[in-house]
């Protein structure tokens, strides 16, 4: 279980210096804390309040802000205190508070709070943290229609259809000796296709909105000197994603994240894998550049169009075919020196900036993105799509079983089933240890 009758404390800002610096604290002491730290006996709800901090080690002015229960984000008491953005200060706040009796926050613990006193459900809270991670406009605008609950109403009107259905079977069930019917097979098999063909639209979307919510790899492969690097800084140069520098990416490979078409992409530059003799054909370079290609979700081949295919060109080419891919014929503002058959590129001229966007909608197509309207999906993570997939295989099952004319108790054990799933995706019904996996990628302080 967890806790939640304790106060808990955290910066909710990011780490380093900013104009301000959030402090929030949750919990039944949240208000007794305040007047710790400030010396003033009461806030007025939901006013900002000009007060001067004492920390032991550090004081400043500070606005506070009390939110009290149960119409805060946690539903409990909140306070947040608006501090300058300096760590020191804010660290010297926290302690403040710990002194007073409060407890530092775990990772997405506020909005753990928030969903286990019912301010939102697990989809929302999920949304939180994907609107907080986002690093293209697409990603934040999806997250933000989930976290306003357009997902959440889609799931409870599939549930509300089948707890009406899974009423009527129990009901036929109950008085099943009395010779009362509620349901009619037929319709009851007709019901359940239509449930399932409103969660096949919803599965429909779930290609494109994991794209969305994961983004991709894609791979920049070619010969030495085919204008992979050129590609490269200018697709990144014109549409470099916002995004914080990640630990851990591999060294020898150039990456950058860009927007593409609304999707995240770490483009990965392959000029620094140099085949080792270039006379043979099924050299390291193309060994390496083929497995980066397996590994990504996309592979772009750049193919030197002002000068003669090479047997190299020709292996990548037969090596790209296993994966998704896009041909480049780069340098075309250069004389063609191929013929009419050689191969079918996208004629880019990267350096002096033509076919760019021809080649963006081009990555876009090949990594499954086909909307071009560029609405926001509904359904992007994979746990809730796992768990509509389940759904969607108990329905089938009762869908079989109410058109074989089987007994009712079978079709209503399937259709519990399937609500089960559903509930688990809103969290109205889920373990601990799926919280514990979903809180815990959580930032500390939200
Ligand atoms: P890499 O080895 O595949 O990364 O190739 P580079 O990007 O370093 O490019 C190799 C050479 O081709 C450089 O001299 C570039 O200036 C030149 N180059 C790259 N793209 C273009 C282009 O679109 N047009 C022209 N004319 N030259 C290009």
């Amino acid at each position: 279980m967890f806790q939640t009758d304790d106060t808990i404390v955290a910066i909710a800002t990011p780490a380093g210096r900013g104009g301000i610096g959030i402090v929030r604290v949750s919990g039944p002491d949240a208000q007794r804390i305040a007047t710790a730290l400030t010396g003033r006996e009461r806030f007025e709800s939901r006013h900002a309040t000009l007060v001067r901090i004492g920390a032991r080690e550090a004081s400043d002015q500070a606005i506070v802000t009390s939110f009290p229960s149960p119409a805060s984000y946690t539903g409990q008491d909140v306070v947040e205190i608006s501090a300058h953005g300096s760590p020191v200060l804010l660290h010297a706040i926290v302690r403040a508070a710990i002194a007073a009796g409060a407890r530092l926050a775990e990772p997405g613990e506020f909005t753990l709070r928030a969903y286990l006193h019912g301010r939102m459900d697990l989809v929302q809270a999920e949304a939180v943290q994907d609107l907080v991670a986002a690093v293209t406009p697409l990603q934040a605008r999806t997250a933000f229609d989930q976290l306003e609950g357009t997902l959440t109403e889609r799931i409870k009107a599939i549930d509300a259809t089948l707890f009406a259905l899974s009423a009527r079977l129990e009901a036929s069930l109950d008085f099943a000796g009395e010779g009362y019917h509620f349901v009619e097979p037929d319709r009851v098999a007709s019901e359940i296709g239509g449930i399932i063909a409103s969660i096949d639209t919803l599965l429909g979307d779930a290609r494109a909105g994991r794209l969305v919510r994961d983004g991709a790899q894609v791979v920049i492969v070619g010969r030495p000197n085919a204008g992979k690097s050129t590609l490269f800084n200018a697709l990144a140069g014109s549409g470099r994603a916002i995004v914080t520098e990640i630990p851990g990416t591999t060294r020898d490979l150039l990456t950058e994240t860009v927007d593409i078409g609304g999707i995240a992409v770490t483009l990965v530059d392959t000029a620094g894998i140099r085949a080792e003799s270039s006379d043979a054909v099924e050299t390291e370079g193309i060994a390496r550049a083929r497995s980066a290609a397996e590994r990504a979700d996309l592979a772009v081949l750049v193919l030197d169009r002002s000068r003669q295919l090479s047997s190299d060109d020709r292996a990548l080419l037969e090596t790209i075919q296993q994966s998704a891919h896009v041909i480049v014929a780069s340098k075309a503002d250069l004389p063609l020196a191929w013929d009419d058959d050689t191969v079918e590129g996208l004629a880019v001229a990267a350096a002096v900036g033509e076919g760019l966007p021809e080649l963006r909608a081009a990555i876009a197509l090949g990594l499954g993105l086909t909307r071009t309207d560029r609405d926001t999906p509904a359904i992007t993570n994979i746990r809730h799509v796992d768990l509509l997939g389940r759904a969607r295989v108990a329905l089938a099952r009762a869908h079989e079983a109410a058109a074989a004319g089987m007994p009712e108790e079978l079709v209503a054990a399937d259709v519990t089933e399937a609500r089960t799933m559903l509930e688990e995706i809103t969290g109205h019904r889920t373990a601990d240890d799926t919280l514990h996996a979903i809180f815990d990628r959580f930032c500390i302080g939200k």
